[in-house]
């Protein structure tokens, strides 16, 4: 399938009279897509999650998409080849923008393997603020250790094609705004390092 990132004929973009300034002013944050990256049980969700659970005690409005949840529906219809993902991915950064324009916190969890596909969903943004990636970096062996789905056990036996880190490639971030080695930090210290790299933004008002 060919990635399609145009708009369908004779539409037009309608302008809303309330700007994200004002949704943002009335919330009292900022909007931010903070785009978890990592293998599969490197903890992208777990973290996510917690991170969403600390900011909602704080009052911030938050979203977490989560990989197997898009799938349930916006994203059911694609499988897992490399153009799949892309797709995928190119699915979740608009949705991700839209909620942006709505000022809130958007935490997508997927594992998105490759470079280009992350960079692309980064430069639909307008300001470099509006993007904070956090690599979950974890040993493929720990990951493989955790396996809670049994997923990489069924890769390992060939039963599921395309798998990261087992017969799909992946990327890992160049640049990383926060990396999270989670074999070595607990959920709270991860969270702690994201928490700390908001704060740095001047994110609340
Ligand atoms: P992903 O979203 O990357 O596939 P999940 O968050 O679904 O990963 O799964 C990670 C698993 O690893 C969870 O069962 C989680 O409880 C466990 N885990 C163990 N230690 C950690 C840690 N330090 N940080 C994050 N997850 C951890």
């Amino acid at each position: 399938m060919a990635i399609r990132d145009s708009k369908s004929p004779n539409t037009y973009w309608y302008q809303s009279g309330v700007t994200r300034e004002d949704r943002e002013n009335m919330n009292r944050h900022r909007g931010i897509i903070v785009w978890f990256t990592g293998l599969s049980a490197s903890g992208k969700s777990t973290i996510a999650h917690a991170v969403e659970k600390e900011l909602h005690d704080k009052g911030v409005r938050t979203i977490v998409l989560d990989g197997d949840n898009v799938r349930y529906g916006l994203c059911g219809d694609l499988g897992f080849t490399d153009c799949d993902r892309s797709e995928n991915l190119r699915r979740i950064g608009h949705v991700a923008k839209l909620f942006l324009e709505a000022g809130v916190v958007v935490l997508t969890a997927f594992i998105s393997p490759f470079e280009e596909d992350r960079s692309r969903a980064r430069r639909m943004l307008d300001r470099p603020e509006d993007w904070l990636e956090v690599y979950c970096s974890c040993p493929i062996e720990v990951c493989v250790s955790r396996d809670q789905k049994g997923l990489y056990r069924r890769a390992l036996n060939g039963e599921i094609p395309y798998f990261t880190g087992v017969n799909s490639p992946y990327e890992p971030p160049q640049n990383p705004d926060v990396t999270v080695d989670t074999s070595k930090l607990s959920v709270s210290e991860s969270v702690k390092r994201i928490i700390e790299a908001f704060e740095k933004r001047a994110f609340f008002f």
